[in-house]
C-alpha cells in the first residue's frame, strides 16, 4: 500500500472543506465516496489512497453533536411557545432529526477522512502501538 506524501501541498482547511463537500481532499476533482458512506479505495482522478483510512465512530459522534445542537434549541423553543403533545413533538422532531442525520453524516465523515488523510492518520494507530511497531 502506498501512502501519499503529497498531503502537505493541500492546506488543512482546504482538505476539510473538500471532505465536507464529499470530494477528494487531494485534488477536489472526484467524489470521495462510491456510495453513501463507503469511501473510494483510490481517487479516480489523482489516484490518492483512501481505502486504508478508518474513521471509526467519530463521524456519528460529530453528527449527533451537530444535529442535537440544531434540534434541541428549536424543540425547547416550540415547547415553551406552544402547548404541543408528545406525539406532535415526536412527529415534528424525529423526522427532522433523521433528515438532518442523513444530510450531515456523509459530510462529517468526509471531514474526518479528509482531516485524517491530511495529518497522516489511518485509524490503526492504537493497533500499531499495541503490536510494538
Ligand atoms: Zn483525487
Amino acid at each position: 500500500m502506498t501512502i501519499s506524501t503529497n498531503t502537505n501541498k493541500v492546506s488543512k482547511w482546504d482538505a476539510v472543506w473538500r471532505g465536507y463537500r464529499q470530494r477528494c481532499p487531494h485534488c477536489d476533482s472526484a467524489p470521495l465516496f462510491r456510495v453513501y458512506l463507503k469511501p473510494v479505495e483510490r481517487c479516480t482522478h489523482c489516484g490518492e489512497n483512501f481505502g486504508h483510512i478508518c474513521a471509526d465512530d467519530l463521524p456519528p459522534y460529530l453528527t449527533i453533536v451537530v444535529v442535537g445542537h440544531i434540534i434541541v434549541p428549536f424543540f425547547m423553543l416550540t415547547d415553551r411557545l406552544y402547548n404541543l403533545s408528545g406525539w406532535v413533538h415526536g412527529a415534528i422532531w424525529l423526522p427532522l432529526a433523521l433528515v438532518l442525520m442523513f444530510y450531515f453524516l456523509p459530510r462529517l465523515k468526509g471531514v474526518v477522512l479528509a482531516w485524517m488523510w491530511r495529518i497522516g492518520l489511518t485509524g490503526n494507530e492504537t493497533q500499531s502501538v499495541k503490536a510494538g511497531e
